[in-house]
């Protein structure tokens, strides 16, 4: 079975071919710059030469047109017939409260998502977009929808209730929904697999930190509490993202700055977080190097960063009775060794230990704890798009 994977943006449209008989992926590209100058797809197929396709596409469906077209061109196509694609899995923002799992995708479904737009009015659009698109041009061709808030639905109501007025709750869907739930579902079953265990019986926390960051805390398979929260925002020190800070700063800074609603949004979305305490940069690999090179606030970043990802995994050993494995995963967790060790740091008296030798790895499944710790710490690389076509498949079958 073919399935392709599409995760569409508010101005691109990622996208895999993968064969699930071996897992193999046939092809994957973007286009991005949809409905804006400069539209393109880089389009790659294992093997072959990266194509850039440079074309104007009005909108979503101009995109994935082009991308068909690339699917099966002659010259760099990685199939012959579109026919072969026997399904598409759709990467979806926010279910609300609505979904706990992946879905077949009908109207009732796209009924729903649209009710969650006020939810994540960034995301849910393009996503219906996307779907609408495959619609049109793959008629007949089943899809499934998988939301990033689908794993932490399973969270208790101690974990996803805000201590504001509960009719806040009922009236607006005022709750904990968390995000990247893809990834943390597929790294803890990944890591349990890795280690032999059974997922049922262990309690793990995963520590997704790429650009936007969280950690999810995985009891017997199921997320009971994760960082993120009503809106990706909250939680840890994230690239350009503030996360938990006192919320009297907001209408405080408000005031002195005479900022609008857009305004402080502005600030604690895209100007926080670790550029916005180093000045440096929102890239990790660019903070480090300041830092390394005697940069203060460069450092104090890194520090933050840190500091907050080690109190949420002992926050989160709390929260389950204990921790017997911590996963690292997404673009920093899956590379930088030094930020692994600095988090583990101090952790020594909750059984973590970290083998520098075993950490010094990158990019692979590996497990970065000594032989006598009490903890296993693994380095995971996630694989949302891999999760997606496995849901895919499962749903269909
Ligand atoms: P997102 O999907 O949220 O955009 P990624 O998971 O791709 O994020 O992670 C991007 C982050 O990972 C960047 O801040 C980047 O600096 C960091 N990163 C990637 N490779 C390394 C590395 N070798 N060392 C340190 N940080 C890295």
């Amino acid at each position: 079975m073919k399935v392709l994977v599409i995760n569409c943006g508010s101005s691109s449209l990622k996208y895999q071919l993968i064969d699930m008989e071996n897992e193999n992926v046939l092809a994957i590209g973007l286009a991005e710059r949809i409905g804006i100058e400069g539209a393109r797809v880089k389009h790659e197929v294992p093997n072959m030469d990266k194509v850039v396709i440079e074309k104007p596409m009005e909108d979503h469906k101009d995109a994935l047109k082009i991308v068909l077209d690339a699917l099966v061109d002659e010259k760099h196509g990685a199939i012959k017939d579109l026919k072969e694609i026997n399904a598409v899995g759709h990467r979806v923002v926010h279910a609300g409260e609505k979904y706990s799992e992946s879905v077949v995708i009908n109207d009732d479904v796209i009924k729903a998502l649209e009710e969650c737009i006020e939810l994540a009015p960034l995301h849910n659009p393009p996503n219906l977009i996307g779907i609408k698109a495959c619609q049109e041009l793959m008629p007949g061709v089943q899809m499934v929808a998988v939301f990033d808030t689908a794993f932490h639905q399973t969270m208790p109501s101690s974990s996803y209730i805000y201590p504001l007025p509960y009719e806040l709750y009922e009236k607006y869907g005022i709750r904990k929904y968390g995000f990247h739930g893809t990834s943390h579902r597929y790294v803890s079953a990944r890591a349990a697999e890795f280690l032999g265990k059974d997922i049922n019986e262990m309690k793990i926390v995963t520590c997704h930190l790429g650009n936007g960051a969280s950690l999810a805390a995985v009891k017997n398979g199921k997320c009971i509490d994760t960082s993120m929260g009503f809106t990706p925002l909250e939680g840890l020190a994230m690239g350009t993202r503030c996360g938990d800070i006192d919320p009297a700063i907001v209408t405080f800074i408000m005031e002195k700055e005479n900022l609008d609603i857009n305004g402080i949004n502005n600030i604690m979305n895209k100007k926080s977080g670790v550029l916005g305490i180093s000045g440096v940069s929102s890239d990790f690999r660019d903070i480090e190097e300041a830092a390394e090179k005697g940069n203060e606030r460069a450092k104090l970043a890194l520090d933050k960063f840190n500091m907050r990802v080690k109190k949420y995994i002992a926050a989160y050993a709390a929260v389950m009775g204990g921790v017997d494995t911590v996963v690292f995963t997404a673009g920093l967790g899956e590379n930088s060794s030094s930020n692994r060790k600095e988090i583990c740091s101090g952790l020594e008296f909750m059984g973590i230990k970290i083998d520098d030798e075993k950490n010094n790895v990158r990019g692979k499944d590996a497990v970065v704890s000594t032989d006598d710790s009490k903890v296993k710490v693994l380095v995971v690389p996630t694989n949302e798009e891999l999760m997606i076509a496995k849901d895919t498949v499962e749903l269909l079958k």
